[in-house]
């Protein structure tokens, strides 16, 4: 056992500002080995996503505690019997999804997500139903498989992606939920075709690393879609041709023949349909509350021949497109340090989560 520091999540739901509420509190805790299918990897930076922020406001109904952080990089320290394809001193990427590679989800190389990982996910263990953590002596629930927002952490071998030495640790983190989902969603299910445009609504990582991944497509026009003119401008840093708020672009006609919804809010939806050219698609990424509804006209999507599609994890395959990710970055075609807006300390992860409701940061990155 090894004793860590992490930011646990003790009470779901608190008032806000949560720098006055503190909800997640960074203790020492306890870390058992990796068991015979898992590493022990030491974080070296950490992303601050919405998929956190949504199990402290209740949208996400997750056990606690729980020790969050689900988009993390670091070096694997120790290896399980049956991990050892994975070398102590190797980077790692962690993916918030393991694939257990045998359920019929899994062959559906991406499409749908693994359902024993997805149980393991709900549930707060690892795949296979380990749990790791604990404090004082009481079990602390694993964060999406990773709990990233730690010194150490121990993950499935289906949890980690290695990476070459030259992918930095803030590049290597962002690769493993805003570059899968946001880039995912563009490469594998958007696939725009020269003269073709992409919109994207909602800047945050998950839709800035979409428009990243649209632009690398040559002769593919990219449309950024905020409400907060300072996103829009940053989108426009980032090489977005045009940027509009969701009104703007309503008024304006603005059509697109792939649009990427990263908002999880049902506004941002029906704003994406509504800026979806005839023929094309809506991928909608964000995760809504359960309880979340939309009104849609069902004739616009027969008569014009549009679909919707639902993307977890941008239909990713990690072990198959994080090296794709990777040889765009290497590249200097995807900018991937482009979207961390700043970096912070693990103590200050309840401001961190008040900048994230806000609306304000693009990627606020956990450096150790
Ligand atoms: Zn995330
Ligand atoms: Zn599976």
């Amino acid at each position: 056992m090894i004793h860590i520091r992490g930011a646990v999540l003790d009470r779901i739901g608190s008032p806000r500002p949560y720098a006055r509420s503190q909800p997640i509190s960074v203790v020492d805790l306890d870390l058992d080995p990796p068991g015979n299918d898992e590493v022990l990897v030491r974080i070296e930076a950490a992303g601050v996503c919405h998929s956190d922020l949504s199990v402290v406001d209740g949208n996400r109904v997750r056990p606690v505690p729980m020790l969050l952080g689900h988009e993390a990089a670091g070096i694997v320290e120790a290896v399980g019997d049956r991990a050892g394809d994975l070398a102590v001193g190797q980077r790692v990427v962690l993916v918030f999804l393991p694939r257990c590679g045998h359920c019929t989800a899994c062959a559906t190389e991406g499409l749908t997500p693994c359902e024993p990982g997805s149980a393991a996910n709900g549930a707060g263990t690892l795949l296979g139903g380990g749990i790791r953590l604990a404090r004082n002596g009481n079990r602390v629930y694993h964060h999406l498989g990773v709990s990233g927002f730690a010194t150490h952490a121990v993950v499935n071998r289906a949890s980690a992606v290695p990476v070459p030495d030259d992918v930095p640790p803030h590049v290597a983190a962002l690769l493993g939920c805003a570059v899968l989902t946001g880039g995912g969603a563009v490469l594998n299910v958007g696939n725009p075709q020269p003269g073709q445009s992409v919109a994207v609504v909602g800047l945050g990582g998950v839709g800035m690393a979409a428009v990243l991944t649209a632009l690398t497509y040559d002769g593919v026009r990219v449309v950024g879609v905020d409400r907060l003119p300072e996103k829009l401008a940053a989108a426009r840093a980032l090489g977005a041709h045009e940027t509009y708020t969701p009104e703007q672009a309503a008024d304006g006609g603005i059509k697109a023949a792939v649009v990427v919804e990263a908002v999880g809010h049902p506004a941002a939806l029906q704003s994406a349909i509504g800026l979806t050219a005839p023929g094309g698609r809506t991928i909608t990424v964000g995760l809504p509350p359960p309880d979340a509804r939309i009104t849609l006209s069902p004739l616009g999507f027969v008569a014009e021949g549009r679909s919707l599609i639902g993307s977890y994890l941008g239909s990713a395959v990690p072990s198959r497109d994080i090296p794709r990710f990777v040889a765009l970055w290497r590249s200097g075609r995807l900018p991937v340090e482009s979207l961390v807006s700043s970096t912070i300390r693990l103590d200050d992860i309840n401001t961190a989560m008040d900048h994230l409701a806000d609306g304000t940061a693009v990627r606020q990155l956990i450096t150790f």
